[in-house]
C-alpha cells in the first residue's frame, strides 16, 4: 500500500555507507544508499560509482521478495534510484551472520580448508560497536547485557534461518552460492523486523556459473572492475525469470 505524499526531510543519521533522513510522516524514513564509503572517521575510504543505486535496487528487490514469504521487513517503498522509504525502527545493536559454507575467519579458525561445505548453515551474533571492534556475542551476551529479550532472541534465530533458505534458493535459480550474509534487524513497537540493507555488500555470492568468487573486499583497488561488478550483478539478480 502506497504512503504517498511523504516528503523527505533533513538527515537525522550519516552512517558508513548510507544517511537516514527524517520525512513529514512521523514513523517513516527514507535510507539513502551511497556511492562512498567512509571509515570511522567518516572520511571517504572508497567511492564506486552506481554502487549506491545498485544496493538500493536489490534491497528494494529482496526486501519485497521476503515479505512475499511473510518475512516481516522495515520496507516501505522505493523512492528514487538510490533511497527507499522504510518504517523507522528501534534498531537490536547486533549484526546476525550467517554461514553456508567456510571461509576466511570461519575456516581459519577451525583450521577448515576455505570453501568447506558446512552440515548445517552456522548462525553468528556480533555486537555493533566499532570502539569495541564488533566482538562476537552469543544469545546469553544479548540477554545478561540488556540488547534483547528471550523471546526477541528466538524469533531473530527463526528469521535469519528462514531467510537464509529463502535466499539460497532465490540465489540458486541465479547460478550464485550464497556462501554468507550479514543481517541487522529491529522492532517496530513489538514486532521484530528485518532492517538495514540486504544487497551486494551484505551478501558474500560465488558465480557457480563461471566458478568465481564475487568477493568485492578482493577488487577494493580496482575501482572500474567494483563498478562492472556491481553493474553485472544488479542485472543478473534483479532477473526475475
Ligand atoms: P555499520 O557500517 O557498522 O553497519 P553504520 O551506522 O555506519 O554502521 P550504515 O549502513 O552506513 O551503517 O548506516 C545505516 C544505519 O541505519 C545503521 O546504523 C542501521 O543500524 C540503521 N538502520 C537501518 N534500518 C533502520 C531502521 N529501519 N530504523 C532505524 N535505523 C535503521
Amino acid at each position: 500500500m502506497g504512503i504517498k505524499p511523504l516528503t523527505k526531510r533533513e538527515r537525522i543519521y550519516e552512517g558508513k555507507a548510507k544517511r537516514l533522513y527524517a520525512t513529514d510522516k512521523e514513523g517513516y524514513l527514507v535510507q539513502e544508499f551511497r556511492d562512498e564509503l567512509l571509515n570511522t572517521n567518516g572520511e571517504v575510504q572508497a567511492a564506486i560509482s552506481g554502487k549506491g543505486e545498485s544496493n538500493n535496487g536489490i534491497s528494494c528487490f529482496l526486501f519485497q521478495y521476503l515479505e512475499s514469504y511473510h518475512v516481516p521487513t522495515h520496507f516501505v517503498e522505493q523512492y528514487s534510484p538510490t533511497e527507499m522509504v522504510i518504517r523507522k525502527l528501534t534498531m537490536i545493536p547486533i549484526e546476525v551472520v550467517m554461514h553456508n559454507i567456510a571461509t576466511a575467519k570461519l575456516a581459519k579458525t577451525f583450521a577448515l580448508p576455505e570453501g568447506s561445505s558446512l552440515n548445517y548453515p552456522i548462525l553468528e551474533y556480533y555486537l555493533k560497536n566499532d570502539k569495541l571492534n564488533d566482538p562476537m556475542i552469543n544469545e546469553h551476551h544479548a540477554l545478561a547485557l540488556g540488547y534483547a529479550e528471550p523471546e526477541e532472541m528466538r524469533t531473530i534465530s527463526r528469521l535469519a534461518s528462514k531467510i537464509n533458505a529463502i535466499l539460497k534458493s532465490y540465489f540458486e535459480r541465479r547460478g550464485f552460492l550464497l556462501v554468507g550474509f550479514k543481517i541487522e534487524f529491529g522492532k517496530l513497537e513489538d514486532h521484530i523486523c528485518v532492517g538495514d540493507e540486504i544487497s551486494i555488500d551484505t551478501c558474500r555470492l560465488w558465480d557457480k556459473k563461471m566458478n568465481r568468487r564475487l568477493d568485492v573486499d578482493r577488487l577494493r583497488n580496482d575501482p572500474e572492475g567494483m563498478e562492472k561488478l556491481y553493474r553485472e550483478l544488479c542485472n543478473r539478480l534483479a532477473n526475475t525469470s
